[in-house]
């Protein structure tokens, strides 16, 4: 599994690394700073869908 911390934006920018709260609920990610894209991490998102069954974040998750 490619780590979100190690990848780059599709357009080709270097990716910053962010911590995402959602619901209160940390997930370490990575941003573009160029368009703004948001990647994150595969394993806290599996952990967070864990915690809130039924919420769909897969529009957001980038493995
Ligand atoms: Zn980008």
């Amino acid at each position: 599994m490619v780590m979100a911390d190690e990848i780059k934006c599709s357009c080709g920018c270097e990716l910053n690394p962010k911590i995402f709260y959602v619901d209160e609920f940390q997930i370490r990610g990575s941003e573009c700073p160029k368009c703004g894209k948001t990647y994150l991490n595969g394993e806290d998102v599996a952990r967070y869908a864990e915690n809130r069954k039924g919420i769909n974040v897969s529009d957001r998750v980038v493995c």
